[in-house]
C-alpha cells in the first residue's frame, strides 16, 4: 500500500498555513509539538505566537523563571507540558550546547517528549524518516487498514506503529507526517469523513467496505466522576491569601485560593472548607458570604467549586512562605492560575472596583 506520493501531492496543494511552519527551526517545531499535545490547533496559535515573542530561542526560555513560563501558558492546560518544556530548554543549553538533539532516541531523553513527539520533531525539524502517530494519524491509519480492534488496545497500538514505520518514506518524512495530520484534521474527520475529496480513497479499506463511519472503534469511557470542591478567599488588611500547588500533579506549580474536596465526613461546605484550611495551612477561619459557584471539566473529572469570602479567626496568623503569599488583589494577574481560580481572582477585582 504505497500512498505517500498521492498524499504528498495533496499536501503540496492543501497544506495548512500555520505559524510554526513559517521560518521553521527545531526550536519552533519542538515548542509547537508540545503545545499541540491534547490541544486543538486553533487554541495553540495565539499561545505559540506570544511564546515566540517572549522566548524566541532555547536560551531565553532556559533563563526564564518557571512562573514566567507558567504565566504565558495560563489557559492552555496540561501545565506539566510547560514545566517540562522549561526543564528541557535548560537541559538543551547545559548538555547539548543549545542545539536540540536530532534522533528520536535522544529526543525521548528530554522531559515531556514521548514517542509521537520525538518522531514528529525528528521528521519535521531534521528530515529523518521517523513515524509519528497522533490522534489524527491514528484515525486515518485505522481507516486505511479497516481496523476493527478498539483504537487504543495494545494490539492496535502495535499494529499502527508498525504500519506507520513501514509507511514513512525516506524522502520528505516531515511533510508526510504533517500531511497525515492535515488530512485527519480537514478530510478524514472523526464523524462523516469527506471521502469524495480524499487522495487516499484508493488505499482505504474502510472506504471500500463502506465502514468509514464505524472506524475507528472506540471503547466506551467510564463515566466521568464529579466532585464538589470549596475554596477560601481569605482576606486580611486589603490582602488576599494564595497558595502554590505542588510541582507534581494537576495544575502543578500554579497558584490557587486554598481549599479542597468535600468529603463524606464533612457536615457541609463550611465544615469542609474549615477542615481543608486547617489541614493545609494550620489556621482557623471564619466563613463569610458565598463568592460564586464555578464549574469546570478536567480530563478525567468535573468539579463544582463553591468559593467563600473568609477571614482568619481572631488571634490566628498565617506567615508567608515560598508557596503561601499574601498579595493585593490587583497583583493576582501576575500569578499563573488555573481557569477557575483566575475567574475568582477576576471577580474579586471587579467587586473591589464597584
Ligand atoms: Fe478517511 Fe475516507 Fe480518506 Fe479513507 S477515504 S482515509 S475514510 S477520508
Amino acid at each position: 500500500m504505497n500512498f505517500s506520493g498521492a498524499l504528498l501531492k495533496w499536501y503540496d496543494q492543501n497544506a495548512r498555513v500555520l505559524p510554526w511552519r513559517s521560518h521553521p527551526s527545531p526550536y519552533r517545531t519542538w515548542v509547537s509539538e508540545i503545545m499541540l499535545q491534547q490541544t486543538q490547533v486553533e487554541s495553540v496559535i495565539p499561545y505559540f505566537e506570544r511564546f515566540m515573542q517572549r522566548f524566541p530561542n532555547f536560551e531565553s526560555l532556559a533563563m526564564a523563571t518557571q512562573s514566567e513560563v507558567l504565566s504565558l501558558w495560563e489557559g492552555l492546560g496540561y501545565y506539566s507540558r510547560a514545566r517540562n518544556l522549561h526543564k528541557a530548554a535548560q537541559l538543551v543549553m547545559a548538555e547539548y550546547g543549545g542545539k536540540l538533539p536530532s534522533t528520536s532516541k535522544q529526543l525521548m531523553q528530554l522531559p515531556g517528549i514521548g514517542r509521537y513527539t520525538a518522531g514528529a520533531i525528528a521528521s519535521i525539524a531534521y528530515g529523518q524518516s521517523e513515524p509519528a502517530l497522533d490522534g489524527n494519524i491514528r484515525r486515518v491509519y485505522s481507516r486505511l487498514l479497516a481496523l476493527e480492534e478498539p483504537l487504543r488496545s495494545p494490539a492496535s497500538e502495535k499494529l499502527l506503529w508498525s504500519f506507520a514505520r513501514e509507511a514513512c518514506p525516506n524522502e520528505r518524512a516531515g511533510d508526510f507526517n504533517q500531511a497525515l495530520m492535515d488530512l485527519g484534521a480537514s478530510i478524514c474527520l472523526p464523524n462523516q469523513p469527506l471521502c469524495p475529496q480524499c487522495p487516499l480513497q484508493a488505499n482505504c479499506q474502510a472506504f471500500q467496505q463502506g465502514s468509514q463511519n464505524q472506524i475507528p472503534v472506540v471503547e466506551k469511557k467510564a463515566p466521568v466522576p464529579h466532585y464538589i470542591v470549596t475554596a477560601a478567599v481569605i482576606q486580611q488588611e486589603g490582602l488576599v491569601l494564595i497558595q502554590q500547588r505542588p510541582q507534581k500533579g494537576l495544575l502543578g506549580g500554579l497558584w490557587e485560593f486554598p481549599g479542597g474536596k468535600l468529603e463524606s465526613s464533612d457536615a457541609n461546605l463550611a465544615a469542609c472548607l474549615q477542615r481543608e484550611i486547617w489541614e493545609e495551612i494550620g489556621a482557623r477561619i471564619l466563613i463569610g458570604p458565598a463568592f460564586g459557584v464555578y464549574k469546570h471539566a478536567y480530563t478525567h473529572f468535573r468539579i463544582r467549586l463553591h468559593a467563600f469570602l473568609c477571614q482568619l479567626e481572631p488571634g490566628q496568623q498565617v506567615t508567608e512562605t515560598d508557596s503561601l503569599r499574601w498579595v493585593q488583589p490587583s497583583q493576582l494577574a501576575g500569578f499563573a492560575m488555573g481557569k477557575v481560580d483566575r475567574q475568582i481572582a477576576e471577580n474579586l477585582n471587579k467587586d473591589l472596583l464597584q
